[in-house]
């Protein structure tokens, strides 16, 4: 090959746009697409199913030739924007979804932009992810020297907080060595109202969860901090190992608080790692009113939370954070000869983000975050939390004064679980998915003690008490045409 010809194959290999005018026209159309959409969200259905049009869109062959991004971003248009999870809509009260905000659509749009790559080395983008960690340990009191990291969800925090306390339950060499080669079985322990994720990492963890003891709750569905130590004073009799206790900061059945001070003070007294799963509530400490509810939180080894959950950054933006840095570090670390530090230079940084967690390449879920954190600050995003708790005070005030609905856990945070009287347990599925299908509301229903509830978690920013009025009034007359048939 001639440098003449080469240099043409090099230029045929580029992505970038071969007329970045008509680009720059096309990707200001898709944020504004996207921004109209947010804007408008409140003449949207809260949900739609996805047509079937839209579907076989999704279901073309590989495609080998270019296709037209102005069509792209048409099908973009029709196909996705409308069939969009919902949770956007002031009227999506399933499961616990964070509702976005613009502000964070631009901090996902920059870092993709620049295509920061988090794992490791030496730039901004760590440094980004480390202002977030400080902001953290500051919020829930923790020392400055607290380390922490972002992770997809919860569900991983909490997996890798397993991962840590077992690490330093049997010592760094288990990493090498594996379970077979501890003396006694290790045993955790959660409410019975934990997250299943809890479970999940103890399996993942190779622990097993038989080896998860559930500790029953209380009236207020809160771990029960006598049962707690009789638990581990039993287990240690036996000769097991009890290593770590999970508490909630809000479960997700019904955003109960588990007592983190007792909580804490039995996991010193025994010496096991405490770990709080703040999916939902930890959020809530930025709320000065709220804060009081968590007391005890820290006193804790270690924290999850989701930042797409209350603080509303788009997803995902999972974090954990870490009270002991150097216990997080032994658990992962993990040397390479292509992954040498050194003092300067694009290798440097004594501490990257993959001697932190599993994952080596990983995007920057630090920028949207700390946007939306340095956009809104504290105030805002705590008042934000606390309007949700106190529409969730409202709801629950309506169930009650009605006779058609009864009220079927305490409102503790911003979820609110309630019957329908004489209705069997398939008419609170169907009067649920009748108004998911309306379009009006997006509840979901969860099951305690056998028996089938609807369930609203008031998590959007954009709810107000027109909303729930609305929701009510739809309820009420769903629920009153199945209880006549
Ligand atoms: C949502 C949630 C989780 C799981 O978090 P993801 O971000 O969905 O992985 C864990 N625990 C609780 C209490 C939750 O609400």
């Amino acid at each position: 090959m001639t440098p003449a010809e080469s240099s043409e194959t090099v230029e045929a290999t580029s992505l970038d746009p071969a007329n970045w005018v008509q680009f720059r026209e096309q990707a200001h159309a898709a944020l504004d697409l996207v921004l109209s959409h947010v804007e408008g969200i409140r003449g949207q259905p809260v949900w739609q199913p996805p047509t079937p049009d839209a579907l076989s869109y999704f279901t073309q062959e590989l495609p080998t030739d270019a296709g037209d991004i102005d069509e792209l971003l048409a099908g973009i248009r029709d196909y996705v924007v409308p069939f969009a999870t919902g949770n956007l809509h002031p009227r999506f009260m399933g499961w616990v979804h964070g509702a976005g905000t613009p502000v964070g659509v631009i901090g996902e749009l920059i870092a993709a932009g620049l295509d920061l790559n988090c794992g490791g080395r030496n730039h901004i983008g760590l440094a980004i992810e480390r202002q977030v960690v400080k902001w953290m340990g500051q919020a829930f009191g923790y020392p400055a020297c607290a380390s922490g990291i972002f992770v997809t969800g919860s569900s991983m925090a909490n997996f890798l907080a397993a991962i840590i306390a077992k690490t330093e339950a049997l010592g760094v060499e288990s990493r090498e060595r594996g379970l077979v080669h501890a003396d006694r079985p290790l045993l955790a322990y959660a409410s019975s109202e934990a997250h299943s994720c809890i479970a999940q990492a103890l399996q993942l963890s190779g622990i097993g969860s038989v080896h998860l003891r559930q500790i029953p709750v209380d009236e207020f569905r809160r771990m029960r901090g006598d049962q707690l130590e009789r638990a581990i004073v039993a287990d240690e009799q036996i000769g097991a190992q009890p290593f770590l206790v999970v508490g909630t900061a809000g479960t997700v059945n019904t955003g109960a608080i588990d007592p983190l001070e007792e909580i804490a003070a039995i996991a010193e007294r025994h010496r096991l790692w405490f770990h709080v799963d703040g999916a939902i509530g930890a959020l809530a400490m930025l709320s000065p009113k709220m804060k009081r509810n968590f007391s005890g939180l820290e006193k804790s080894d270690s924290i999850a939370l989701d930042f797409h959950k209350w603080g509303h950054v788009p997803y995902d933006a999972g974090f954990l954070l870490v009270k002991d840095a150097e216990a997080h570090k032994r658990a992962f670390a993990q040397p390479a000869a292509y992954l040498q530090r050194s003092n300067e230079g694009l290798a440097a940084g004594d501490t990257w983000p993959c001697d932190l967690g599993v994952d080596l390449s990983r995007g920057c879920r630090a920028l949207k975050t700390w946007l939306t954190l340095a956009a809104f600050g504290t105030h805002r995003i705590g008042a934000s939390i606390e309007g949700n708790c106190a529409l969730a005070r409202y709801l629950a005030d309506l169930v009650e004064s009605s006779d058609q609905f009864v009220l079927k856990a305490p409102v503790a945070l911003n979820i609110v679980c309630f019957g329908i009287r004489n209705a069997d347990p398939e008419t609170v599925r169907a009067v649920v998915t009748k108004l998911q299908l309306s379009g009006i509301a997006a509840p979901s229903w969860t099951t305690l003690e056998g028996e089938s509830v609807v369930r609203c978690a008031i998590v959007n920013h954009r709810t107000t008490i027109e909303d729930i009025d609305i929701f009510w009034d739809a309820l009420t007359q769903l629920a009153g045409e199945a209880a006549g048939k």
